[in-house]
């Protein structure tokens, strides 16, 4: 009887252990070949731009290497559209070097997605801002999270986390 017990207690504490840390970021070997990020806004309405410049700001006041910027002769292309399809935002890295890394990427974000919050009567302050956000955390290495207090989390309040936060800082500098 007590051997059972302790037994399963042996067996539940690492696991929490475990799952304590994992959860906390995932890194992406998909991301952009340096922390160096310049990119091109190519479409973006005044709306859209000032959630773009938000979130960069909000990358490069973070203690990282992070330095991303705006340069109109970048490769790295961030653009709106309309997409009928559920997400908010996506990374998309392309020639990809001996390391996995991208030398190129592109950023969306879907107006489309963003309206169907408009009409479920869901407000969209910081919503873009959100997605531009995590969509660069893409770019700096991060994986997707299905939970968690992170920007990284796909299942987070965009109204309420929008800005890089502890675990995407942290698995950030584990990378970089
Ligand atoms: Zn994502």
């Amino acid at each position: 009887m007590h051997k059972k017990i302790i037994k399963s207690l042996l067996l539940v504490i690492p696991l929490f252990l475990i799952s304590t840390q994992a959860f906390a970021y995932i890194l992406y070997s998909g991301g952009y070949n340096s922390y160096v990020i310049k990119f091109q806004n190519s479409n973006l309405n005044s709306y859209y731009s000032s959630a773009l410049a938000d979130a960069v700001s909000s990358w490069n006041g973070t203690a990282t290497k992070a330095a991303i910027s705006e340069d109109s002769t970048s490769a790295n292309l961030v653009y709106g559209g309309n997409w009928a399809t559920t997400w908010y935002g996506q990374y998309s890295g392309s020639s990809h070097n001996s390391s996995g890394q991208a030398t190129q990427f592109d950023i969306r974000i879907n107006a489309e997605r963003i309206f169907q919050d408009v009409v479920n009567g869901i407000t969209i302050v910081y919503t873009p801002r959100s997605t531009f956000t995590h969509e660069f955390g893409h770019a700096l290495h991060l994986d997707d999270l299905s939970s968690g207090s992170a920007v990284m989390n796909t299942n987070r309040t965009r109204e309420t986390i929008y800005n890089p936060l502890y675990d995407d800082i942290n698995g950030v500098n584990a990378y970089w």
